[in-house]
C-alpha cells in the first residue's frame, strides 16, 4: 500500500522573536520569495485532504533553510550566517532538526509498518530570476535514476495535460531533483521500493496575479493527484 506525505519546507516567513533584529530594517525582504515561497501554504492545504499525513514549517528559510542539509554552504542566510557558532547549533536544534527529523520519522514509521511513501515536497518558485523569465507553470522534479519516481511523474503530467492542455508542466525545472534537498537526503535514507520523493515546484505568478487561475490550478492538482493515488492503490492491491 502506498502511503502520502505532504510537506512545505517554505510555508511561511515567520521571525522567532529571539531573531527579530537580524532583519533590522530588512523586514520587506522577509514579504518577498527570498523569505518564502510564495503560496506554497495555500497550496499545501488544498492538497492536504488527499494525504495520508502532512508537515508544514512558517519560519523563514533567511533564518535556516530546511531544504539543505547541513554543511551546505546556503544552510544559513546572508542574515544567519554571520550568527555565532552557538547560535547557529540552537538555530538547528530549535527549527531545523525538529523539522527534519520529524519528517524522517514519518517515512520511517510507514516504512516500518510494511508501506511505501509517496513523499510530495510543495513548494513555488519565482517567476522571473535573474531577469530571466522561467518557463514553466509546474515543475515535478524526481531521481531520473528513480523508475518509479519517474514513472509517478510522468502520469502526473499526462494525467494534468489531459484536464488542460495549455498547461507547461516540466520535469526537473526549474531545479533538479537529484540536488541538494529534502527528498535528495530521504532517497539516501530509503530504497526506491520505501520512498518515492517528488517535488512539486509551481509558478508564483498565478497566486500573486491571477487568483482565478490560481484556484484552477490547485483544484487541478488536487484532482489528478487524487485519481493517480487510487489507481496506484488498485494496483497494488491486484499485483
Ligand atoms: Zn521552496
Amino acid at each position: 500500500m502506498l502511503r502520502l506525505l505532504l510537506t512545505c519546507e517554505h510555508g511561511g516567513n515567520t521571525v522567532p522573536p529571539a531573531y527579530e533584529a537580524l532583519f533590522n530594517g530588512q523586514e520587506d525582504i522577509l514579504q518577498t520569495h527570498r523569505g518564502y515561497d510564495i503560496g506554497a501554504l495555500d497550496l499545501y492545504q488544498s492538497l492536504r485532504p488527499v494525504a495520508d499525513v502532512g508537515f508544514y514549517s512558517e519560519t523563514t528559510r533567511l533564518l535556516v533553510e530546511l531544504n539543505r542539509s547541513i554543511g551546505h554552504p546556503k544552510l544559513f542566510s546572508e542574515f544567519s550566517s554571520m550568527l555565532p557558532e552557538k547560535d547557529r547549533q540552537r538555530l538547528l536544534r530549535q527549527h531545523y532538526l525538529p523539522y527534519r527529523e520529524e519528517v524522517e520519522q514519518m517515512v520511517q514509521d510507514f516504512v516500518s509498518a510494511g508501506r511505501q511513501v509517496l513523499h510530495l515536497s510543495v513548494h513555488t518558485f519565482t517567476p522571473v530570476l535573474d531577469g530571466e523569465e522561467r518557463q514553466a507553470d509546474i515543475g515535478l522534479l524526481y531521481d531520473p535514476k528513480r523508475k518509479q519516481e519517474r514513472a509517478f511523474s510522468r502520469e502526473w503530467k499526462a494525467a494534468l495535460l489531459r484536464q488542460d492542455k495549455k498547461l507547461l508542466v516540466r520535469f526537473n525545472y526549474p531545479y533538479l531533483g537529484i540536488a541538494d534537498g529534502l527528498t535528495s537526503y530521504m532517497r539516501r535514507k530509503f530504497t526506491a521500493d520505501q520512498y518515492v520523493g517528488i517535488e512539486l515546484e509551481v509558478n508564483q505568478k498565478y497566486q500573486e496575479h491571477h487568483p482565478e487561475r490560481w484556484h484552477q490550478l490547485k483544484q487541478l492538482l488536487s484532482d489528478t493527484l487524487k485519481v493517480l493515488l487510487l489507481e496506484k492503490q488498485e494496483e497494488f492491491s491486484s499485483s
